[in-house]
């Protein structure tokens, strides 16, 4: 479908090429409502509708996203979209993961701002500040083991790379929209390796803005204050889980999860949604709350520089602030609240031009997508090796056996932690044991480097004791340690 071209003074003249993916619930609803408005504003969108989500599912495509979905989204670069529903059950995989990565869209921008008249204990604080998480890397690459009946295992990876460029949007994000400060909110106090990884990025990329103030801030007090004093955030950078979390909080501030919207943006591929899920209980029922997907299309229409934006928001606030407008999800008690439908034919009704602000359309998402130049390593040096085992023996037993067992190798056994707390040798208290133990082993002084050969003979032996699951090497990086220490666990 071609929306029809409207003679509006702010406008290019080209048709922007945009997949749009309705999705499941109440996603063509609110979709539907929002391109109404969004064609009425005068926006120029040439649409390929494509299908992603609980029918490319049933129809047998395992990702959830049909080849020739993938295939619009390359050619345009753009994605209006829709919630997608994720299978219940083991092995079922997210069709908006697989979207995220397919495209990585690395960088997930979510505006959190007070629209006005919408009830709530935050209202009228002025909150005004957008969360961008990183949206491809630390838990959420979903790489998960059972390492013995009773531990599963979820590898947290980090990269300087992404950690680096997502650190470089925000600033960019934060000069675009003329903000004055960036907080990077990490976990690094426990996790030194891998949050600390985003802290030491954020610190690296931050004198480039010399400007804008960068503020370090555990990512826990960050959950607090967000709640305390939500009006003194600009631009929140963080990990990805801590985002996931972070930014549903957010949108909890200024009204839920019907208002919020959401970007993800990577090097090729911009791809716009409401922070909301397919709400299914809702669904076909004229209910649903069209705000977070207009105000999803609204940044869409700012990412590629169309005027229609802001006059769509223009419009939006215009509404709010007459009382009678409100869906079922945000009408205060005693009040009769209006559909999906009518709220949009609302907006469309309160359109008015507009004047362009300059820069505040395509510059506001305009990145460079740059990040940190690779480390560079002089010296790797391997220290030793952490192996993982399962067994039923107490610690004392394991640690002797273990140890008996390094001694005639060129390697030591230096502790063995259970959950990360050193249990061997004993360093007090009494700290509750599983079935999955990490066995440190360190290199002797007197002996070289380990070959391959030296490292498996140990772990041969190892399992004539106990059953190994994993291997990982300790090494130093330019002579500092490429590990974190156990819990109780001397230098
Ligand atoms: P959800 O769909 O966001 O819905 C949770 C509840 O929030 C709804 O039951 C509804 O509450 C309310 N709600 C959400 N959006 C609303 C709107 N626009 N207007 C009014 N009320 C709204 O979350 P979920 O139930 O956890 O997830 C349902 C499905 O969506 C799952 O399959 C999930 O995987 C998927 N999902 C997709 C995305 C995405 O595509 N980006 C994001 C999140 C979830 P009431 O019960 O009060 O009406």
């Amino acid at each position: 479908m071609d929306l029809p071209l409207t003679d509006h003074p702010f406008l290019t003249d080209t048709a922007v090429p945009v997949t749009v993916i309705e999705g499941d619930g109440i996603g063509p609803e609110v979709i539907r409502a929002a391109l109404r408005i969004a064609e009425a504003a005068g926006a120029r969108l040439s649409i390929e509708t494509m299908q992603a989500g609980a029918r490319a599912f049933a129809g047998g495509v395992a990702s959830g996203v049909p080849r020739e979905t993938i295939d619009s989204i390359a050619r345009t670069g753009l994605v209006l979209k829709g919630p997608l529903e994720t299978p219940i059950g083991h092995g079922g995989k997210s069709a908006n993961v697989t979207l995220r990565k397919l495209f990585e869209t690395y960088a997930n921008i979510r505006p959190v701002a007070e629209l006005p008249g919408i009830a709530g204990p935050f209202a009228g604080r002025g909150i005004d500040f957008v969360v961008v998480r990183e949206n491809v890397e630390d838990l959420y690459a979903g790489i998960e083991h059972m390492q013995t009946p009773n531990v599963a295992q979820c590898l947290k990876l980090v990269s300087r790379q992404g950690c680096g460029r997502i650190a470089r949007l925000a600033f960019e994000l934060a000069r675009a929209q003329g903000r004055r400060s960036v907080h990077c909110a990490t976990k690094a106090n426990i996790m030194k390796l891998t949050e600390g990884m985003m802290q030491r990025a954020f610190q690296e990329v931050a004198p480039d803005f010399a400007e804008i103030r960068a503020e370090h801030i555990l990512v826990d007090n960050c959950a607090h204050r967000m709640v305390v004093s939500p009006e003194r955030f600009e631009v929140i950078v963080t990990t990805n889980m801590n985002g996931d979390i972070l930014s549903d909080l957010a949108a909890g501030l200024v009204g839920g999860l019907g208002i919020a919207p959401s970007a993800n943006v990577g090097a090729e591929v911009a791809m716009f949604e409401p922070v909301h899920g397919s709400a299914p209980d809702i669904a076909g029922q004229d209910r649903a709350n069209p705000i977070a997907m207009i105000q999803a299309t609204a940044m869409l229409l700012d990412h590629v520089g169309q005027g229609a934006a802001a006059a769509m928001r223009e419009a939006l606030r215009a509404t709010l602030a007459e009382a009678r407008w409100r869906t079922p999800d945000i009408a205060v008690a005693g009040q009769e609240p209006v559909g999906s439908a009518a709220f949009a034919d609302a907006v469309i009704a309160h359109l008015r031009p507009v004047p362009v602000r300059a820069g505040a359309g395509v510059a506001a998402l305009a990145f460079s997508h740059r990040t940190l130049p690779e480390a560079r390593l002089a010296v790797r040096h391997m220290a030793g090796m952490d192996v993982f085992v399962e067994s039923a023996l107490p610690a004392q037993v394991l640690g002797q056996r273990l140890a008996a067992v390094a001694a005639e190798t060129g390697f030591t056994l230096k502790m063995i932690s259970n959950r990360g707390t050193q249990v061997f040798p004993h360093a007090g208290g009494h700290p509750d044991c599983v079935d999955h133990w990490r066995c440190r082993f360190v290199r002797r002084e007197s002996v070289g480097e380990a070959a391959d050969a030296e490292v498996f003979a140990l772990v041969r032996r190892i399992s004539e004791i106990a059953r190994w699951m994993h291997l990982e090497k300790l090494t130093e990086l330019d002579g500092a340690a490429g590990w974190t220490r156990a819990q109780g666990e001397a230098a």
